[in-house]
This record gives C-alpha cells, sequence and structure tokens, in this order.
C-alpha cells in the first residue's frame, strides 16, 4: 500500500502513519461513509475531535469496519483531542472518555489538546459561537495541570500517546518545564504557503512530530475565516507546473511535499474521488531540485486566526508568540 512508504516514529517508540483523513467539517451523513472509503482504500490514520461533533457517526463506521474484517483495531491510528472547554483537570479524563464512548473505542493511539486556550465548560455545546464570557485565554500554570491530567490518560491506559495542537514554540517550551512526558506531536496549519520551518527545527530538537493541518489550505473553511485578498493554494502556478510533470494535481503536490518534509498530513475530503486523489499523493517522489522549488513559495500566510477563543483585546502576536518564537534561537 502506497500509504505505508510514509511512517514516523513518535517518541513513545510506536510507527506512525505519516498520511490520515482530517474529519473537520466532515458532516454527520457523511463522515461515516467518508471514513469507510478511506480505510477500505488504504488511509490507517483518522484524525478526530470532540469539537467535530461527528465522532459517533465515525464510532459507527469503525465498528463496521473491524466487525468485517476490513481492518483490526491495531492496524489503525485514531487521534482526538480535548476539548478547551475541559482543561480543567478534573474534567480531562470525561472528555476523553466520551470522546472514546462515541468512537466505540477502548484507547485513542494518539490525544492531542485541541488548543492552549480554555473555555469554560459550559462552551462546549455554544462552540464555534462563543460570547466573552466562555473564554479563559492561555494560563501557563493552568496548562501545566491540563498536561498532567493527560499524562494520568497514559498511565490509565485510555490513551497510547499524548501531544499538543496550535502550540508555538514559546507555549511548549512552557509546558516542557514541568511536562514528564514530552508532547508526541504538535498539531499546527501548515501547508505550502505557511511551511512552519522553524517550529519543525523545534520540534524535530526536541523529538515532537509537526503535523501539517489543513495542508490544501482548508479552500472549505467558513466563510468567517476567508479574506477576499488570500492566496488561493491550489492555484499555485509553480505547483501547477510540478503537478503536470507527474501526472497529479496541485492538492496531491501539496500533501507529497509536507509528506517529503517529514511531517504528519492529514488532508479531510468527503467526495469519493478527492479521497482516493489525496491518497495517491503518497505514490509520489519528489526529486530534490522540486522540493528546493517548492520551500521556495512559502509566503509566511496564516490562513486561521484563533482570537475568536480568547478574550477581548487579545491579538495576534500575543497568540502565536509572533516576537518572542522569531527571537528563540535553536
Ligand atoms: P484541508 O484538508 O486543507 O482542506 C479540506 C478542503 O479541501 C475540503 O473543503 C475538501 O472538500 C477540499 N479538498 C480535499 N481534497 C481536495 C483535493 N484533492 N483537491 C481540492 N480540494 C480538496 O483543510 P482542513 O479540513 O482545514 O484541515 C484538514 C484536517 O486537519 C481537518 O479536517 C482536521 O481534522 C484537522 N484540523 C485541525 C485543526 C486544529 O486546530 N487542530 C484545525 C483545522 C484542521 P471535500 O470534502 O468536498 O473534498
Amino acid at each position: 500500500m502506497a500509504s505505508d512508504k510514509w511512517t514516523l516514529k513518535l517518541n513513545t517508540g510506536k510507527v506512525a502513519p505519516a498520511f490520515g483523513l482530517g474529519t473537520w467539517q466532515s458532516e454527520k451523513g457523511l463522515v461515516g461513509q467518508a471514513v469507510d472509503i478511506a480505510v477500505r482504500n488504504g488511509y490507517r490514520s483518522i484524525d478526530c475531535a470532540w469539537l467535530y461533533r461527528n465522532e459517533d457517526e465515525i464510532g459507527a463506521t469503525l465498528e463496521t469496519l473491524f466487525k468485517e474484517g476490513v481492518v483490526k483495531r491495531e492496524d489503525l491510528f485514531i487521534t482526538s483531542k480535548l476539548s478547551g472547554s475541559h482543561h480543567n483537570a478534573e474534567d480531562v479524563e470525561e472528555c476523553c472518555r466520551d470522546t472514546l464512548k462515541n468512537l466505540k473505542l477502548d484507547y485513542l493511539d494518539l490525544y492531542l489538546v485541541h488548543s492552549p486556550s480554555a473555555l469554560k465548560k459550559e462552551a462546549l455545546f455554544a462552540f464555534p459561537n462563543l460570547t466573552e464570557d466562555h473564554k479563559l485565554g492561555y494560563d501557563s500554570d493552568h496548562m501545566a495541570k491540563t498536561w498532567e491530567a493527560m499524562e494520568s490518560l497514559v498511565s490509565k491506559g485510555l490513551v497510547k500517546a499524548i501531544g499538543i495542537s496550535n502550540f508555538t514554540i514559546t507555549k511548549t517550551e512552557k509546558l516542557l518545564e514541568t511536562a514528564k512526558i514530552v508532547p508526541a506531536v504538535n498539531q499546527v496549519e501548515c501547508h505550502p504557503y505557511f511551511q512552519q520551518k522553524k517550529l519543525k527545527k523545534y520540534c524535530d530538537s526536541k523529538g515532537i512530530i509537526l503535523e501539517a493541518y489543513s495542508p490544501l489550505g482548508s479552500p472549505g473553511r467558513p466563510q468567517f475565516v476567508i479574506n477576499p485578498d488570500d492566496p488561493v493554494i491550489l492555484e499555485d502556478h509553480t505547483m501547477k507546473q510540478i503537478a503536470e510533470k507527474h501526472g497529479a494535481t496541485v492538492g496531491q503536490i501539496c500533501i507529497s511535499f509536507l509528506l517529503h518534509c517529514g511531517l504528519m498530513v492529514i488532508p479531510k475530503s468527503t467526495s469519493e474521488k478527492r479521497i482516493k486523489e489525496n491518497i495517491g499523493a503518497c505514490s509520489i517522489t519528489l526529486s530534490p531540485e522540486e522540493i528546493q522549488t517548492l520551500e521556495g513559495i512559502d509566503k509566511n500566510f496564516r490562513i486561521f486566526s484563533v482570537l475568536f477563543l480568547l478574550p477581548q483585546g487579545a491579538t495576534e502576536e500575543q497568540a502565536w508568540d509572533i516576537s518572542a518564537d522569531e527571537a528563540y534561537s535553536i
């Protein structure tokens, strides 16, 4: 299977698939079928989250796939994420257990803190329509306690590995001051126009795998995240030329490039055609010259703001620790 070619060794010792299926905005009524098509076509990793509110349908599909003998539980790598509403240490296990119940699993392969910023518990069902009262923001001492509770999920056997998402270098450094378990993965926005080279180098230095979300530039993202001046990654001229040479699509070049950079990559699709197209990227081999060319198209263009999660007055500079990360020397 082509996707077998792309694996990464986690700091737990486990070898994990580098390629998988994203499920954010995969609607109920479609997401189960998407997971079914994906697994039957060679996907072995599925990225889920409590907040995507579709884990129950994914769970029903997984149950069928196991019953029919299409795959065994141990053949799959299932990730989910702790909602920001459950950062209080006493709430972490509840959120994890709810995900396990919905996915009909005994354990997760990877459980991520979805975001460094916390929300009040009642925000869970309001998300993404948050009021100011829901937002608690980021507090490093609070996060240290959340992480301790994440660590206890490992010792209880509920999860095999734990990690983080949307963490900057600065926030990861702070976490490592008290962490007993080094995060296995940091899942962040990463695509050819936002290559996160410094964060990747930093994560490499700590034994943390960088995982690329929105690898295609999230063309189906909600309207409120789209700015009319945003560059469209899938229309990039340089990638079109490379795609033509390989008889591939631009989407496949995005995925292949990130795999060649040593990242985990989780494109989302609910279309049978594109689910199959995306795994086809695992069969592409890019030349060193092509990789160098693709490295040159980075625009430091971040699509996602997290300000809607943060108390009023927060800035992108604070949210992403832009100056502090820039000043950090690896
Ligand atoms: P993405 O994977 O970059 O793009 C998905 C969009 O592209 C969908 O609208 C999909 O539509 C379309 N698409 C898929 N394959 C395509 C192809 N080959 N050519 C053209 N269009 C294609 O964006 P994403 O969903 O934002 O990110 C991927 C996954 O990362 C998410 O699903 C989620 O699991 C994870 N994520 C995590 C976070 C976090 O905070 N940790 C944030 C964002 C995303 P169809 O479904 O119609 O094919």
